[in-house]
């Protein structure tokens, strides 16, 4: 037994969208904390690459598009094959489209849903079915959004898909609890990204989330590590459906 039960030493760990943002400082933590990095996503994440690699842990990248859910079976096996089996899932890949209700269009629906909550899903089934497959559990930590307890404002898509998100978080972990899979997500509060550079660029909207925000500051990714470690780790093996906010206290006003 480790001495820490936060060390991921030996683990693999699938991130999707790890090439920037919040994916990018998941990774890095979860290198940090031991584990090596299946990087899966449309953008080569050579920095992220860097990164891990500097803090000695091996790094492989499963090229796919997330916005069907085709490429699933092949990403899981991309990641087996490079690295030795996967043990965490990070369903971190999403994305945005701001419109009014009003106006919203099916594309802007359709792009956000595949993205953010199907593929989501079936990237989640795929990694299952190997687990449940080998007789072993693993961790999946989906990213879920405060707009999976609020309903937010010209956002219609990603509102309905991370709500969708908060949801299914605790349908799997209600069905795979048993199978020693832990089915858990975080909730970011507002985090300085490419997602929210419209918000930051706004100084009206940028100033009242500011306001609003108890600890006075946007977040990094490096403020989500510590979560994804947490619920990747044999320290979470207990811990099933449940959804952590790390919101700067957005939630608590
Ligand atoms: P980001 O910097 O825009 O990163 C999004 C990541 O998802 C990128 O790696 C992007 O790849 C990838 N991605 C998007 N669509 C994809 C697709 N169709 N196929 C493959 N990869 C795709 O945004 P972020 O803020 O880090 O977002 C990461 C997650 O956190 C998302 O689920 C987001 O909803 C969630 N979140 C963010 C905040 C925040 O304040 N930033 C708050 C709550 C939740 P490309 O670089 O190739 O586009």
């Amino acid at each position: 037994m480790s001495a820490s039960p936060f060390d991921l030493t030996g683990k693999v760990a699938l991130v999707t969208g790890a090439n920037t943002g919040l994916g990018q400082g998941i990774a890095v933590a979860l290198a940090a904390a031991g584990a090596d990095i299946a990087a899966v996503g449309r953008s080569k994440p050579d920095a992220t690459q860097a990164e891990v690699e500097k803090l000695g842990r091996r790094f492989a990248w499963v090229e796919a598009s997330l916005d069907t859910h085709a490429p699933v079976d092949e990403v899981v096996r991309g990641a087996t094959d490079a690295l030795g089996g996967i043990d965490i899932l990070v369903n971190n890949a999403g994305t945005i489209r701001r419109n009014d209700a009003l106006d919203f269009t099916e594309d802007d629906w359709d792009a956000v849903m595949g993205v953010n909550l199907k593929t989501l899903f079936f990237l989640s089934q795929a990694a299952a079915r190997g687990w449940v497959a080998a007789g072993r559990g693993g961790k999946i930590v989906n990213i879920a959004s405060l707009l999976s307890f609020q309903g937010g404002i010209r956002v219609a898509s990603y509102t309905a898909s991370k709500s969708g998100v908060l949801g299914l978080t605790r349908l799997l972990a209600n069905e795979w609890a048993a199978k020693g899979i832990n089915v858990n997500a975080i909730a970011p509060g507002y985090f300085s990204t490419n997602n929210t550079e419209a918000l930051r660029s706004d100084e009206a909207r940028n100033k009242s989330i500011l306001e609003r925000i108890p600890a006075g500051r946007w977040g990094e990714a490096s403020d989500l590590g510590g979560a994804a470690v947490f619920l990747s780790s044999s320290a979470a093996d207990y811990v099933h459906g449940a959804v952590l906010p790390v919101d700067g206290g957005w939630l608590a006003r």
